[in-house]
């Protein structure tokens, strides 16, 4: 029977800045490549979201109008979206969505929106400014350097159990000030790159594509389907 992994996009219809879709066509791509199949959901606004029905997210960016409609509606279905993250099953959360996992976001206009702090990151607003341009980070477990685009006027500050998904080795990452991009926590990605971050990052979309296999298929050995995605370490 053909292996499936079934994505969730969150707000898929109102978070999206600059293509974040493309992550999972990436996911497609090379989940073709070893036979398995992805199909894609958009759970939006008003729709129950069960944690049972999916086996990978996809959380994109968006301005802060958007931001303000989905931080009231993600709200009920907050306990779902834990539960989710806690069972280690894949996320990749891009900038507004980023924010959103958190406990709050403070927009530019200085209205704080509550995140469901499902992560425990905090993002305040920077004054009269953005931070925009191409950004390149290195991960410290694999040593693998990530290329993206940001653009965002929020600052992120990680908590205690999470950790960066990267060091900034040029752009601004999370606040500008740390030296960090992103976060990790469990298989829960969260970054401010745009770009899309795993079509410009192939290693880092098959060791998802991989967690979210090996999670929903324990009895199978992915082993000898590795190579034929060429990943270049793990
Ligand atoms: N509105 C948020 C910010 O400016 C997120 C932007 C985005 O998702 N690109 O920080």
């Amino acid at each position: 029977m053909t292996k499936t992994i079934r994505v969730a996009h969150l707000y898929g219809d109102l978070m999206n800045t600059y293509g974040d879709i493309g992550n999972i066509l990436s996911l497609r791509y090379y989940a073709k490549q070893i036979g398995v199949e992805v199909t894609s959901n958009v759970v939006s606004l008003e729709e129950d979201f069960n944690a049972d029905d999916y086996d990978f997210m996809v959380f994109g960016g968006g301005q802060d109008f958007e931001q303000t409609i989905v931080s009231k509606d993600i709200q009920t279905k907050k306990d779902e979206i834990k539960r989710f993250i806690e069972q280690g099953k894949p996320v990749i959360a891009i900038c507004g969505g980023f924010q959103l996992l958190g406990n709050y976001y403070v927009a530019a206009n200085g209205k704080k929106l509550p995140g469901i702090g499902a992560l425990d990151h905090y993002t305040d607003a920077m004054k009269d400014n953005r931070f925009i341009g191409n950004i390149e980070i290195q991960n410290e477990q694999t040593k693998e350097k990530y290329h993206g685009f940001e653009n965002h006027a929020g600052v992120t500050y990680l908590g205690p159990s999470e950790r960066a998904l990267g060091k900034v080795i040029k752009g601004h990452g999370n606040n500008g000030k740390d030296g960090t991009e992103g976060a990790i926590y469990k298989n829960t990605v969260c970054t401010y790159f745009h770009g899309p971050i795993l079509a410009r990052n192939g290693n880092l979309a098959k060791r998802m594509m991989f967690h979210a296999l090996e999670k929903k298929y324990p009895e199978t050995d992915f082993t000898s389907e590795k190579p034929k995605v060429k990943v270049d370490s793990f």
